[in-house]
């Protein structure tokens, strides 16, 4: 009973997808937190293969409410899209509830994502062309559309969105050259999305202290990774949202105090997708082998991730953001076969060693690696549902990880599908 964050704890598609899948079972609630559909889960299991964007990945277990919570950024026709695609799959979708509070991505967020991407250039942040910045950017500056507006569309949604509408248009003819924006197309959107969603929208944070309240299990599923989080990541080269401990209270409205645990993900190496400074990327034809072998291609946008070297200082950081209580290892498999394996233990910038992670994107970019290398194995870590299983030098790794990251390993993944998984410890 409880709540539990699970983090990525580098720069997201750690594999988050498949740990709550596979711990979902033994919760009542899964809850998405923060970010919109630039995030993409894959989860694997009896039922096939599924891409989840915005559908907390507890959704295959029957007995578990799934919750898009308040921080989250929702697209409405993802949503209903994927919603119908994993009916038509078999999968119950009755138990799937949305937050009144969650922001609405318009159709002009994503017209003005690509458009200001396109205009920084070489400059670009690298983003998945989603709205999803837009969107949070509105909900800063409080121009914002909220699921829950979608009930109230005469009264209360159309003079705000009228106001919007213009403000965009503006935008849109005067620094874009393009054409203004249709208010009656956008409101006719919006009645069929309340037709679509009417039925999902709840106050799912009160939702949630009652389920608190009765003793359930609650995972609190992240989206991206700490050094992706708009305060903690490699600024500005992140996304717009709290994808650390702190984004998980604040975007379910649970109390921090109700957390039980902190489960920090980390892949066995690790993957950066888009721009943005990454001092331990591989640039040999040991990045494009181990690309290809572990599929590196992003969920969302198909783009092939960055390769790198686990980085323990980026790790540790992680650690002390969120404050783990414990870790969960994956794609160790991945790592199966080289001949050795690196991680890096420090920094070196201007010859001196950092002992920390720097704030700056531009001084992390100038950061050159210290690595400690180990030993690699050449029998099959893939598949390994005991430690025993794990050649020793696998194990070495593991434990050398843990060491300098200062917190235990509970469940370590050796393949995509659920059993292929080493359960140590209990979590939940
Ligand atoms: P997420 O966003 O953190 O859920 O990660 P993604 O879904 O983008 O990427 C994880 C990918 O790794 C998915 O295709 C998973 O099926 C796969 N995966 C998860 N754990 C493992 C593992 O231990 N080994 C291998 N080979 N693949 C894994």
């Amino acid at each position: 009973m409880g709540a539990y964050a699970l983090i990525g704890a580098q720069w997201g598609d750690e594999g988050k997808g498949k740990v709550v899948d596979y711990l979902a079972s033994k919760a009542q609630w899964v809850a998405r937190y923060a970010g919109g559909n630039n995030a993409g889960h894959t989860v694997m299991n009896h039922g096939g293969t599924f891409s989840l964007h915005l559908v907390p990945s507890g959704i295959f277990q029957p007995d578990v409410s799934c919750v898009i919570g308040n921080g989250v950024v929702v697209n409405p026709e993802v949503l209903l899209e994927e919603i119908k695609g994993l009916s038509e799959r078999g999968v119950d979708v009755s138990r799937i509830y949305l937050s009144e509070r969650a922001h609405l991505i318009m159709p002009y967020h994503i017209q003005i994502d690509a458009l200001e991407e396109e205009a920084r250039g070489r400059a670009s942040l690298g983003t998945t062309g989603t709205g999803v910045g837009p969107a949070y950017v509105d909900k800063a500056s409080r121009t914002g559309i909220r699921a829950g507006d979608l009930l109230y569309l005469e009264d209360e949604l159309l003079p705000r969105l009228k106001r919007v509408v213009e403000d965009k248009s503006r935008i849109l003819t005067k620094l874009y050259g393009q054409p203004p924006l249709s208010l009656q197309e956008i409101l006719d959107q919006c009645a069929r999305w309340r037709e679509g969603l009417k039925d999902l929208l709840r106050p799912t944070s009160f939702l949630m202290q009652q389920a608190i309240e009765r003793g359930d299990t609650i995972i609190m599923e992240g989206a991206q990774g700490t050094l992706l989080d708009l305060d903690h990541g490699t600024y500005p080269y992140v996304t717009s949202s709290s994808a650390s401990v702190g984004g998980a209270a604040a975007g379910l409205g649970i109390h921090p105090r109700s957390i039980s645990g902190v489960i920090g993900v980390f892949k066995a190496y690790c993957t950066r997708v888009g721009s943005g400074p990454f001092p331990t990327e591989m640039l040999d034809e040991q990045a494009d082998e181990l690309r290809e072998r572990a599929w590196e291609y992003g969920t969302t946008t198909g783009r092939a991730r960055r390769i790198g070297w686990f980085d323990a200082v980026a790790a540790r950081y992680s650690q002390h953001i969120n404050g783990f209580s414990s870790l969960v290892l994956t794609r160790l498999d991945v790592l199966d076969g080289f001949p050795s394996v690196k991680i890096c233990v420090g920094y070196e910038l201007d010859g001196e060693l950092l002992g920390y992670f720097p704030s700056g994107a531009t001084q992390l970019q100038r950061c050159k690696p210290v690595y400690e290398e180990m030993p690699g194995w050449s029998d099959p870590t893939e598949g390994a549902t005991r430690m025993e299983q794990l050649p020793a030098e696998a194990a070495a790794y593991v434990g050398r990880l843990e060491e300098l990251i200062g917190c235990e390993f509970h469940l370590i993944s050796t393949g995509p599908h659920r059993d292929e998984t080493i359960m140590l410890k209990p979590m939940i």
